[in-house]
């Protein structure tokens, strides 16, 4: 019998245990249990979220594959004790939630609704915002979510703009890659959303000498990972000027603490990393999808390059 060890905080249990058994089952399998607890030698597939208890893996002398529930992997992907493949998240409903965040809040920015929102009463001040299509939206990150954020804004006639680690072809972005693109990707930047891993190389990612490297006014959108920006020089840009307003979702330390300057920077929105969520329907059937392709002897999906960290 195969053993699949949900390794995740006690309350997603509740909602993973009956999609996951429908989905496996679904594949056909049949002899197979999903438990939160088992004898480590009992366990071939474990379906994880690092903020589990599991840490070492090396008690499981038969585990074949570590199923991670989330998309960023920046907390497991160094562990030396895994010996297995490490395959990551990509789940529609996580795509469809980082596609509706990420329009939603370019879309305040772009439409300056913080004028009416916050308004004056009594003051009728007409500001028509540009045409999206004169707009240049910059997505640094051309992976799962960034693409999919990309065609939406493409959709709503957007300019849209985007950079990778490798080069891209995506219809209708101008795509850049690696170091040297980036500067050029960020020079006409209006808005630009973050929607890079947390790798060494990506640290500091928006840092004093690219945050300049936009246009003056800017505005700077991650649901991406704290660390792609460098903290205090994007307080200072708000400060100058040069960068209008932030909408941040993740931060170096989350809960962001209650003293952090974020939280009262009138030119910061605060959002407690909701921008999306992996969905335990679909997100069940890409578990299942891949424990049949393990168990068939076929490739398995969305695996992680630990050398590259994402
Ligand atoms: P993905 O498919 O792995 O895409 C990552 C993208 O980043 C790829 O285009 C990759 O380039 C690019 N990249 C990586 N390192 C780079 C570098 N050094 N320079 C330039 N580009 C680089 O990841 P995803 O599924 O889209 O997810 C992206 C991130 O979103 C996750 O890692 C996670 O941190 C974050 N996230 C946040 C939330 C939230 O609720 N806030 C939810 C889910 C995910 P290549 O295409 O060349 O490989």
């Amino acid at each position: 019998m195969l053993t699949i060890l949900f390794a995740a905080r006690p309350d997603r249990w509740d909602a993973y245990e009956a999609p996951l058994k429908r989905a496996i089952a679904a594949t056909g399998l049949t002899d197979f249990r999903v438990v939160t607890e088992a004898a480590p030698e009992e366990v071939d597939y474990i379906v994880y979220a690092p903020n589990s208890d599991v840490q070492d893996f090396s008690i499981f002398p038969n585990l074949k594959a570590i199923l991670n529930l989330w998309a960023g992997v920046e907390t497991i992907v160094g562990n030396t004790t895994i010996t297995v493949p490490l395959c990551r998240m990509v789940d529609t409903g996580l795509r469809e939630g980082m596609r509706e965040w990420v329009t939603g809040h370019v879309l305040r920015h772009h439409l300056g609704m913080d004028a009416q929102i916050k308004g004056t009463p009594g003051l009728w001040d007409p500001r028509i915002p540009p045409l999206a299509r004169n707009r240049t939206v910059a997505i640094l990150g051309l992976g799962e979510l960034g693409t999919a954020c990309a065609e939406t804004l493409l959709a709503l006639g957007f300019t849209v703009t985007g950079w990778s680690r490798s080069p891209k072809s995506i219809p209708g972005v101008s795509c850049f890659h690696g170091p040297d693109g980036l500067t050029e990707c960020l020079s006409a930047a209006e808005i630009v959303v973050l929607l890079l891993p947390n790798t060494p190389a990506t640290e500091n990612t928006l840092n004093a000498r690219t945050l300049a490297a936009m246009p003056r006014g800017a505005f700077v959108i991650n649901p991406g990972r704290g660390p792609l920006i460098d903290d205090d020089a994007l307080l200072a840009a708000l400060d100058s000027g040069q960068i209008a307003h932030a909408t941040l979702d993740v931060f170096r330390v989350e809960p962001l603490p209650a003293d952090h300057p974020y939280w009262h920077h009138p030119q910061v929105t605060v959002t407690p990393h909701i921008a999306s969520e992996t969905r335990p329907e679909t997100a069940a059937e890409v578990i299942a999808e891949n424990i049949r392709r393990s168990e068939s002897g076929e490739p398995l999906l969305h695996l992680v390059d630990r050398s590259a960290g994402y």
